[in-house]
């Protein structure tokens, strides 16, 4: 081994997890963290939250301050991109560039915005938000605008629209699937989300096929759908989702699919490189299949796990999925991953807007949607962890102690 050490391509939250624990664990070697954002490292989720809403200037979104790398012996190298990744030569290329050498490489190069293909995509006006560049763009258009057009019923549109319509705005959202967060949560809390938003004025139209975006002179006008209808707009979000970048891997001939594929140690198909958070798929051993997940649990767990594998840990990564979502005064918790599930048992109180939808498969529970009931999540996520699943009855009645189980 030469003295090289580690390179983490990727500063987002999976990267600066592995870092970060490499540190922590007493890893002597030489670590560098390269990523192709500007600034230090910050956190995401409160672009669409917090930090749109006016509530968090910049500084509090930041994770570490310039101190805590050099501190820890971090080297960051901020504002480069990592062009190329040669695994025969344990090298890569900067676009400086710079060829920087390692021993163990670390791929967590996150998402990438899927781009909206129709006319007019890149008029003024349009925003998409991922990045704290974006999120400032978006912030500082809200100042003069009231009718908003979100694209895409997911997490990121729902939560800006929470944003839009906390600052006054009139917003309509346009989504392609037949209902809100499609895929990410079950009927039932979809159900619910798009209730909020109705009762506070914002329009949704579930199923549509956007056509184009008209603009006049070169800024948006409106949104016009393939069926005839147009919805006027000052700004328009795009949020219909991400795509993981494993465009380093993929050329690196790492075995990709729909993400860069790793085993239970989040080591790629090429010795000592591995990878970790939204770019890297693998078989979840408590769901026997492959996933790829868009969460902060996720890129932080599995970067710690990153950097125990580095350590010579062998234990095999098999945390609970869990991910939340805040919307006006109501936080979405779900543990666990609701897909194939085959029915849906509430307790709580829906009408109370205090309540947890528990999904199961051929009896089995798969994933707890809890909405403003956060004991009901922090146990959900025990119970799936140990495979333990309460019987429908016992689920919906509020009286049966789900601790007891444990
Ligand atoms: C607005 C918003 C709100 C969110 N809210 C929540 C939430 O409430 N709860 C939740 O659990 N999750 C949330 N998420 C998702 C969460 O932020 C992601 O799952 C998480 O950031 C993934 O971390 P990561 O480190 O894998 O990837 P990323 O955070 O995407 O970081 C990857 C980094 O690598 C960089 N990079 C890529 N390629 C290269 C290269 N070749 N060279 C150098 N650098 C490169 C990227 O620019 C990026 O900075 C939200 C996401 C967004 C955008």
């Amino acid at each position: 081994m030469s003295d090289a050490g580690i390179v983490i391509v990727g500063s987002g939250h999976a990267g600066l997890s592995t870092a970060e624990t490499l540190r922590r664990r007493g890893y002597p070697g030489r670590v560098r963290l390269v990523g192709d954002e500007a600034g230090l490292p910050y956190q995401r989720p409160p672009l669409s939250k917090q930090f749109l809403k006016g509530e968090w200037d910049e500084t509090r979104l930041i994770q570490r301050n310039a101190e805590f790398y050099v501190k820890h012996d971090i080297e960051l190298i901020q504002g480069h991109r990592v062009i190329g990744v040669d695994p025969d030569h344990y090298s890569l290329e900067l676009d400086s560039g710079e060829q920087l050498t390692w021993d163990k490489l670390v791929l967590t190069t996150g998402s990438r915005l899927k781009r909206l293909p129709v006319p007019g995509e890149g008029a003024e006006g349009v925003y998409y938000l991922r990045t704290l560049a974006q999120a400032k763009a978006l912030r500082a258009a809200l100042t003069d605008v009231t009718r908003v057009v979100v694209i895409g019923g997911g997490f990121i549109g729902l939560e800006a629209t929470a944003a839009f319509v906390d600052a006054g705005k009139q917003v309509c959202v346009l989504n392609g699937a037949d209902t809100l967060l499609p895929r990410a949560a079950s009927a039932l809390v979809a159900r619910y989300m798009a209730s909020l938003h109705q009762a506070r004025g914002v329009q949704i139209e579930n199923g549509i096929a956007v056509a184009a975006i008209n603009a006049h002179n070169g800024r948006v006008l409106d949104v016009a759908l393939q069926d005839g209808r147009t919805f006027p707009a000052d700004i328009v979000l795009v949020g219909i989702g991400v795509e993981p970048d494993a465009t380093l891997a993929e050329a690196a001939g790492l075995k990709c699919k729909d993400g860069v594929l790793i085993d239970e140690l989040c080591r790629t198909s090429a010795p000592d490189i591995l990878a970790a958070g939204d770019c890297a798929r693998f078989r979840h051993p408590l769901y026997h299949r492959l996933v790829r997940l868009e969460s902060i649990q996720n890129a932080i767990e599995q970067g710690k796990h990153v950097a125990a594998t580095l350590l010579g840990d062998s234990e095999p990564y098999a945390a609970v999925p869990w991910f939340w979502s805040d919307q006006y005064d109501t936080k979405l918790q779900i543990a666990g991953l609701a897909d194939g599930h085959d029915l849906e048992v509430i307790r709580g109180d829906e009408q109370g807007g205090s309540f947890s939808v528990f999904c199961y498969a051929r009896r089995r529970l798969l994933a707890v949607e809890s909405i403003n009931a956060p004991a009901d999540h922090m146990i959900s996520r025990r119970l799936i962890q140990s495979a333990i699943s309460p019987t429908a009855d016992d689920a919906a009645n509020p009286n049966f102690n789900l601790r007891d189980l444990l």
